[in-house]
């Protein structure tokens, strides 16, 4: 099963052998640049984003020594929403706006204008705060600002609609994009209230048909296997967006589970049979297969907390070593400490666009309290790790529903005393897996069910998974948490009062 994964700044493809739990057989990426032509702008090349994609494939194909006829199905998925238009030919009409992109705040500020209760009403609609670069406010900022380009557009995709375009020549969307457009989370499915919220019940067949993720779409044409190496008639998946494949590939796939993503943002989800609205006005909700949501409470400053601390406390280690090893010595001096590095706390909102879960507010900014003559570096260090752990905490106690468990992905899920911490801060267990390209693995898991190898996308990800390592809580250690979250989150209230004025 190969899967593609569009990122922001990085196309992966990888290989996996279903018939070894799932298994990473090859892997290859290809950077690629958003461009910004001007602040606020995020945009990138529809013909590179494609160039990449099939480069990125090649480079799979040739690490694992396999030909396209090794290749069973194919999925895809990428960076979500934003506006990727093309013509009555196929042919893009203009770059794609991407999500970072902020034009469409625009249509945002003019709904609420119009309409006191409109970005109430889209939360309670698709349980998402809306972003300027949503495909419905980013379109309409196309509407008004580019009448020609949208003369001669006639579907508006996203990022995987687009390459799976590419790859088989058919027109379709699926139904975790849809229901963020913004759309209905619960008749998971778009919406016509948010298509009028925009301005845009003229331009509804603008929208492609919403499939299910896990059904076929189409076949890989002759001239999309020229390009990737891939065979002529090999079947290409409908697919879902980045976030729920990677929670898919993580197994979180059961009510109840939960999935943090430790990268370079912290996405914490928690699995649902049924879409939660709860709190109001913050955070997203996801439509994941077979009647599953997934509530998202971000962070967006996750393991570059920990960068930080390298840089800024321990220079000569950042300038001694490199790799692996940096990580390993920052955890055997955090380790050393004391849990709780008696009542010095870190909070971790080094975003430049501050906080958005579990409140919003723009201006907080990263910092220690309760800092005291005796502490160190050494206790510096430590206290990041678990500020960390608090705000993955803070996340899900905003959700307010019980855990059994939390499934940690992304480059931190690298670190067990980071692993260890968070099931000690959470008091939950913590579950690191094998595999690195998670995106890619979902989309490939939902590949093998839209081909008939799996009955399900639950089977799927419940086989494909192997858990690396299990994390207990330790109860002396969640009890001293347990008082230092209630700091925590008294202080993260503090913050965010100090920098509203
Ligand atoms: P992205 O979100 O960009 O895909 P990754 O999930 O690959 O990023 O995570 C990259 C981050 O992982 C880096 O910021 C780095 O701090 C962190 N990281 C990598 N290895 C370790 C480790 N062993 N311990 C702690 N953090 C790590």
């Amino acid at each position: 099963m190969l899967g593609i994964d569009a990122g922001l700044t990085r196309t992966k493809a990888a290989l996996f052998d279903l018939d070894a739990v799932g298994r990473e057989v090859a892997a290859a990426g290809v950077e690629g640049a958003v461009s910004r032509p001007f602040p606020g702008a995020a945009e990138r090349s529809m013909d590179q984003a494609w160039t990449d994609a099939a480069e990125a494939v090649r480079a799979a194909l040739a690490s694992a020594r396999a030909s396209g006829a090794d290749v069973a199905a194919v999925g895809v998925t990428g960076a979500m929403v934003g506006v990727w238009p093309i013509d009555d030919r196929g042919r893009p009409v203009r770059p794609a706006l991407l999500v970072a992109d902020t034009r469409g705040q625009e249509a945002i500020d003019r709904a609420a204008a119009n309409d006191p209760d409109a970005l109430d009403r889209i939360f309670r609609s698709g349980g998402c705060v809306v972003e300027p670069g949503c495909t419905l406010p980013a379109l309409r900022w196309l509407v008004d600002h580019e009448p020609e380009a949208i003369a001669r557009t006639r579907r508006v995709l996203s990022c995987k609609d687009w390459l799976r375009y590419r790859l088989t020549g058919e027109v379709a969307a699926d139904v975790t994009e849809a229901a963020v457009a913004p759309g209905d989370a619960r008749a998971r499915n778009r919406s016509p209230e948010m298509l009028r919220i925009f301005g845009l019940e003229a331009h509804a067949d603008l929208l492609a048909p919403v499939r299910p993720s896990e059904s076929i779409a189409g076949v890989v044409t002759a001239a999309a296997a020229a390009e990737t190496g891939l065979r002529p008639g090999t079947p290409v998946a409908i697919g879902a967006g980045d976030v729920p494949c990677s929670a898919i590939a993580a197994g979180a796939v059961d009510p109840g589970m939960a999935c943090t993503v430790l990268g370079t943002t912290c996405h914490n989800g928690l699995v649902a049979g049924e879409p939660v609205f709860e709190p109001p006005n913050v955070g997203l909700l996801f439509t994941m297969p077979e009647r599953l949501w997934l509530r998202v409470m971000v962070n967006l400053a996750g393991a570059p907390n920990l960068d930080w601390a390298l840089g800024a406390l321990f220079p000569d280690l950042a300038a001694a070593d490199s790799g692996a090893s940096v990580f390993d010595a920052l955890e055997r001096i955090a380790s050393a400490r004391p849990a709780g590095v008696e009542g010095l706390l870190y909070h971790p909102y080094l975003s430049e666009v501050g906080l958005i879960a579990p409140v919003v507010s723009r201006g907080a900014r990263a910092q220690f309290s309760g800092v005291r003559a005796a502490h160190g570096r050494a206790d510096m260090l430590r206290a990041v790790y678990e500020g960390v752990a608090y705000a993955i905490r803070d996340c899900y106690a905003a959700i307010g529903r019980p855990i059994a468990e939390i499934r940690l992905v992304g480059g931190g899920a690298r670190s067990d005393f980071w692993s260890q911490t968070i099931a000690d801060v959470t008091d939950t267990p913590v579950l690191t897996l094998e595999g690195g390209e998670f995106g890619a693995k979902g989309a490939a898991l939902l590949a093998s069910v839209a081909v008939g190898r799996r009955r399900s996308v639950r089977e799927a990800a419940r086989e494909a998974t192997l858990v690396r390592r299990r994390f207990e809580p330790d109860p002396a250690r969640a009890a001293i948490y347990a008082e230092g979250f209630a700091r925590f989150k008294a202080a993260r209230e503090a913050i965010v009062a100090l920098h509203r004025s």
